[in-house]
């Protein structure tokens, strides 16, 4: 059996100094909150190789800025200062899947970076994040140089969740988030995605109510280390209905939904799928009465 050695650690204290970091490891494994790597049984203390980049002491990367147009969060805000922070700026999806995060020092420890980048489950932040249409700030490592780029926070996993990203030297940076919100947004996460992840649901909804009609409608379901559910198709499904829609119609819209969704994720469980159709069902009788009131 090899021994367990202590990894070298760095800790920049800029972004410059990151990428001198980048230039010279060849895949180093980065250090945010340290809840997921230290939940691995092979990453911490281990026999690998890899060198770690603590990201602790980069400032740049703890600052939430905002301007007339968006907000930027640097990928180390942890959920607890983003949630005492962000209070009367953020959008309340934000804030539901800020504090559905279980335990205060749970919420302490977990970046949004951490939880955007985790490589193979998505939950809470990248639920909400995707119905919101984040932006991720992506600076890839190459040919000996950083690029940047935008990247929508959904179209950074593929459909089981797992990210894109995740064989590549990157780092994210931070996160964009604009500042025309739906005014119907809810955020539902039912049981325990760490623990209980083959019966856990995470589902974000957004649109904006326009008379009887909806636009900018969002929504997204994961599954943890499942699926990720994102389907324009039904976004335009449901910017085409006239509200109140009659409560067949939502029943049967509801079994449209799963059908596409179990169709496209073979892995969930029909427990999964079933709570799935009662939120959205739900969310629907949500909009009828809010139309007739
Ligand atoms: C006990 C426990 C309870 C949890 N409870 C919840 C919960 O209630 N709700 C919930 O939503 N989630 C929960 N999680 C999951 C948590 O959101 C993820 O583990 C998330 O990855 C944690 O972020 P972190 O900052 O601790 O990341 P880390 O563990 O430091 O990193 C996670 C991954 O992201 C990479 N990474 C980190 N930052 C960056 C960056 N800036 N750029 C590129 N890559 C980066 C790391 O290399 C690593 O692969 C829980 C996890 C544990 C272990």
């Amino acid at each position: 059996m090899e021994p367990t050695r202590s990894p070298m650690i760095h800790q920049p204290r800029t972004l410059n100094e990151l990428s001198l970091l980048f230039q010279r490891i060849e895949k180093p494994l980065l250090w945010a909150g340290g809840t997921y790597l230290m939940s691995k049984s092979e990453y911490y203390p281990s026999p690998s190789n890899r060198q770690i980049i603590d990201l602790a002491e980069i400032e740049e990367l703890k600052r939430i800025n905002r301007t007339d147009r968006y907000i930027d969060i640097g990928s180390m805000v942890n959920a607890s200062s983003l949630l005492s922070a962000g209070k009367l700026i953020l959008p309340s999806i934000l804030k539901s899947a800020l504090g559905s995060i279980i335990g205060h020092i749970t919420r302490r420890q977990i970046t949004i970076g951490g939880s955007v980048c985790e490589p193979e489950s998505r939950v809470a932040f990248s639920t909400a994040l995707s119905v919101l249409d984040a932006q991720a700030e992506i600076r890839q490592w190459e040919e000996g140089r950083f690029t940047a780029t935008w990247i929508p926070v959904n179209r950074l996993y593929d459909k089981d969740g797992s990210l894109l990203l995740r064989n590549t030297a990157f780092v994210l940076t931070k996160i964009r988030l604009g500042l025309e919100w739906g005014d119907f947004q809810r955020f539902v996460l039912i049981d325990n995605p760490i623990r209980k992840p083959d019966t856990a649901i995470l589902v974000a909804f957004q649109a904006t109510r326009n008379q009887t009609a909806l636009t900018k409608v969002r929504f997204s379901a994961s599954f943890p280390k499942k699926a990720f559910y994102i389907s324009p198709e039904l976004e335009n499904q449901l910017s085409l209905l006239s509200f109140p829609v009659h409560p067949d119609r939502v029943n049967s819209i509801s079994y449209e939904m799963v059908h596409d969704l179990t169709n496209r994720h073979e892995s969930i469980t029909e427990f999964q799928a079933e709570r799935t159709r009662r939120v959205f069902e739900s969310f629907l009788h949500e909009l009828n009465i809010q139309t007739l009131s």
